[in-house]
């Protein structure tokens, strides 16, 4: 069967790793990045490069998004030369960012409206998973088209969870991330307390990662600590985000995320403090403000 023509906008750390991966994987594949020197690797390996969102779109079958957040989402779609006035009717549009549903509603209904179809497939997983064609899709929209984008969620994915309609990718992602990070704060304050406390790190850390503290979440941020490098597979500021996203999204369904608004501030000294860039685990060279 022939392979579908996919444009990816956005060549960051999650959207290079799939783009290597659908290229390994035969499909024809042209690359869009705001910052066109991304793009250069991609061409030596086949890729077709194009200048905005817009002409990569009116390429391809699929058109598939990988983004910072809402407003570069918005810029890749529907800004100037986006990518929704390239596409053509029937195309499929896979937004695979983590962002806010209220977006992901908006952007749906446009799509419709040029009678595309829709996804929202935010993704769990990280940089190596990106790379490795081992991330989890969380998937809102048409059982139909998701059964379209299988072919590609099988190159870059271990599992696709097909959540509801539109939209409930999107905020289970936020959920998945809001706990993340939620621990990620939880486990600097301990490191604050244990240093103040005067307890031996090493034994504290052993006996956190060890036992029932011991989350996959609270296990990486434990080994950046250790070995001290914040190169970004997931950078801080993204990780504000989510959680920011999902106090609003909370919010607007008359709950309050207590846990999520102390995490944020956490994550927001950090960003403050300049470890923005960095990977989210920094979160964890942050001291939470002392008793007055
Ligand atoms: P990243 O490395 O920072 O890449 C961000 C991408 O968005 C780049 O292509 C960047 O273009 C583009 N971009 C940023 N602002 C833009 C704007 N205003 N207009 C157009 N393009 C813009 O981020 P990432 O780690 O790949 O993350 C991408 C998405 O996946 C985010 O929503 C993140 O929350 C989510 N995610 C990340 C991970 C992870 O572990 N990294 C895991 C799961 C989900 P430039 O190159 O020009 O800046």
């Amino acid at each position: 069967m022939e392979k579908a023509k996919i444009a990816i906008l956005g060549l960051g750390i999650m959207g290079s790793g799939m783009a290597h991966r659908l290229l390994s994987a035969g499909f024809p594949l042209v690359v869009y990045n705001r910052n066109p020197e991304k793009s250069g690797p991609f061409a030596k390996e086949g890729a077709s490069v194009s200048a905005t969102p817009r002409n990569a779109a009116s390429r391809s079958q699929v058109i598939l998004s990988m983004v910072a957040n809402d407003e570069a989402s918005r810029n890749v779609w529907l800004g100037n030369d986006g990518a929704l006035g390239g596409a053509s009717e029937g195309s499929l549009l896979i937004e695979c960012s983590t962002l806010s549903s209220a977006w992901i509603h908006e952007l749906a209904s446009e799509a419709r409206k040029r009678g595309c179809r829709f996804l929202d497939a935010p993704v769990t997983g990280t940089k190596p998973h990106a790379a490795h064609g081992e991330l989890v899709f969380l998937v809102g929209g048409s059982p139909e088209a998701v059964a379209d984008a299988q072919p590609i969620f099988s190159v870059l994915g271990r599992e696709t969870v097909h959540l509801g309609p539109t939209g409930s990718g999107a905020l289970m992602k936020l959920v998945n991330n809001f706990v993340c990070g939620v621990q990620a704060a939880s486990f600097a304050e301990a490191l604050t307390f244990i240093d103040m406390a005067r307890l031996d790190r090493a034994k504290a850390l052993s006996i956190l990662t060890g036992g029932a503290p011991g989350s996959g979440i609270v296990k990486r941020v434990a080994d950046r600590v250790g070995s001290g490098d914040f190169t970004p597979n997931f950078a801080l500021r993204w990780m504000a985000k989510d959680l920011s996203y999902a106090l609003r999204e909370a919010e607007a369904r008359k709950t309050t995320l207590q846990t999520v608004g102390a995490a944020l501030s956490l994550f927001q000294r950090a960003i403050d403090e300049g470890h923005g860039d960095e990977d989210f685990s920094a979160v964890s060279k942050v001291s939470p403000p002392k008793h007055q």
